[in-house]
């Protein structure tokens, strides 16, 4: 069974059910659809918004966290396992590489949100690290 949602020519909207979409072109070709409204036969199917159910979205909501969780644990791992953490000299040490005061390679750490400003307004190529929330609590 499928539910449509319909609407007569003078705008009362109104649901039916039907077997399959064969069986509204069938009664709607045939005339049968009558608004209970106000009785009219011009009744044509109304736009729907795609029906999903709650359970549905829920469970699509947690497949995404999950998959961004992966992502950022990935990003994370990938990071630290090809780059040299500099803790809070990041801004000094970050600054040096661009300007070639020392050996180019990748680096992370910590810097304020002032710090990563005045490095990107300098053109230091810095991104900060994405983050979550412990998936474990
Ligand atoms: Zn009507």
């Amino acid at each position: 069974m499928i539910r449509y949602k319909l609407v007569c020519n003078k705008d009362h909207d109104f649901e039916g059910w039907f077997r399959d979409s064969a069986a509204y072109d069938a009664q709607a070709k045939k005339g049968l659809l009558v608004c209970p409204t106000c009785n009219s036969k011009r009744v044509a199917k109304a736009p729907m918004a795609p029906a999903v159910s709650k359970k549905a979205e829920l469970a699509e909501v947690a497949t995404k966290a999950k998959a961004m969780r992966e992502w950022v644990t990935n990003v994370r791992k990938h990071v630290e396992q090809n780059a040299e953490y500099v803790g809070e000299r990041f801004p000094n040490e970050a600054r040096a590489i661009h300007y070639g005061d020392a050996k180019e390679r990748q680096i992370y750490g910590e810097a304020t949100l002032d710090d990563a400003r005045e490095l990107i307004e300098e053109g230091v190529p810095v991104a900060p690290l994405p983050s979550l929330p412990r998936a474990d609590s």
